[in-house]
This record gives C-alpha cells, structure tokens and sequence, in this order.
C-alpha cells in the first residue's frame, strides 16, 4: 500500500521511497510505470488533476491511484536520463511546485465557493473539476438568484481576503458520521471500510471530507473571477471561475 505523504504535508515537495512494483508499456511511447512504498505525488482523483515532476531523474508524466498503489508513469526526456528503476530501488521524487501550488490555490477556492453558497442559499453542490487556476462547479439552482455571478465573485473574495485558517483533521468514521457539516457534504458515500476519515475544514466556513491538497489559509488563493454561468438543464447551474493574484 502506497503511503499518500501529501494527505498530511501538502507543502512536501522532495521525498525518497522505494519501488515496488514496475511496469513497462508495450507501446512505442517507451513509458514505463513505477508504484513506491510512498509518495509525495498527488493522484488523479477528487476532481484534481495528478501532479507532474520527476522520480529518479525522468519526468513524471501520469499519476493514478489503482488499489492499493499509486502508480506514476515516468517518460524519457532524451540525453542525460538515468536507468529506470527497479524493484528495491530508492529513488528521489520532486514534484513540481508551481502546478501543485496552483491547483491547491485552485481547490481551496472551491471549497470556499461551495461554503460562500451553502451560507447564503443553502444549496449543495453537485459535482466540479479544475485545472491549474481554472475550474467549474455545478449547484442545484432552479433558477439562479438574480445578479449571482457577481454576489458569488463578491462573497468568495471577501472570505479569500478574510484569511479563514484551512485545518486538515483525520477522524474516526463513527465521529465524521455525526458532523452536521459533513452530512450535508455527503460523508455517507464513503465506503464503510473506509475507517478514518480526512476532514479538510476551512475553519468557520467549509467543512467537508476531502482527500485533495489545499492551501494553509485562504488568504494564499488570491482572488476569483467568475467567468461564466452556464445552464446545464433543470437544478443544474454551472460556475465557470478562475482564480487570479490578489
Ligand atoms: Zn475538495
């Protein structure tokens, strides 16, 4: 089982770890895909796109979480690249900051904006993706207030600015089940043997169980601007937002 470093120090750039399992692709691409005893390198999932850097000096083109192991498929870069790993083999990990940070600034803003509109209109959100500093989410409005997108801009900046600390907790499933916060974020679909439960709480503002990467307070997003509102058919609205310097 890979260890996920990142649940607990989002700010974990550098690590090394040990190859467990290895596999090479047929294809021509010559990728070749590697699991570790732990990592630092986010995986796809949750709505957050996989981290990119490198492991043992190639580049770290995928990363996907598949049972029990975090896999990352490592490319040749040309001239200069060492051997691929082995099983046994430790190797150096670095992810790249800049992509990470961006989608951490990126996935806090979320959770505000889906804070900022369950405080204001009591409505939950439906579904979402992102992509560094740009991302979309779906609410169950029928119809949209008037003059939303702005409201929604104003609201998420003010609490961007307001620095709401971000806590990431790790509670028993028999304590998460009981939160009122995370009943309305849906901690039921979790899957019972699931029995610890990473809680990322924007103090004051968003509670919900998530196993994304975030920033420390929301003061480091920046700001948002909203950049479209879309009709996805009946209780279905979508907000198109990126996410700028403050
Ligand atoms: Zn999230």
């Amino acid at each position: 089982m890979t260890e996920l470093l990142y649940l607990r120090d989002a700010y974990l750039t550098s690590f090394t770890a040990t190859v467990v399992d290895v596999r090479s692709s047929d294809g021509a691409d010559g990728a070749t895909a590697i699991a570790l005893d732990r990592t630092a390198f986010y995986p796809t999932g949750g709505g957050q796109p996989h981290d990119t850097g490198t492991l043992a000096g190639l580049a770290v083109a995928d990363v996907r979480k598949e049972g029990q192991h975090v896999w990352h498929t490592l490319t040749a870069s040309g001239a200069g690249d060492g051997p691929l790993p082995a099983v046994g083999a430790t190797v150096s990990g670095e992810v790249d900051w800049s992509r990470r940070h961006q989608l951490m600034r990126t996935h806090t803003a979320l959770h505000v904006l889906c804070g900022v509109i369950w405080n204001e209109w009591r409505v939950p959100v439906t579904g979402g993706n992102m992509e560094p500093l740009s991302a979309r989410m779906d609410f169950e409005f029928d119809p949209v207030p008037e003059g939303f997108g702005p409201r929604i801009e104003e609201l998420v900046n003010e609490a961007l600015a307001a620095d709401y600390p971000i806590e990431v907790q790790f509670l028993p499933r028999d304590t998460a089940v009981q939160d009122d916060d995370l009943i309305r974020t849906k901690v039921s679909l979790i899957p019972e043997s699931v029995t610890e439960i990473r809680v990322v709480d924007i103090v004051g503002l968003d509670k919900q169980a998530d196993g994304g990467t975030h920033v420390r307070s929301t003061n480091e997003v920046g700001r948002i601007r909203v950049t479209k509102l879309e009709n996805k058919g009946k209780g279905n609205k979508r907000v198109r937002l990126e996410i700028v310097d403050a």
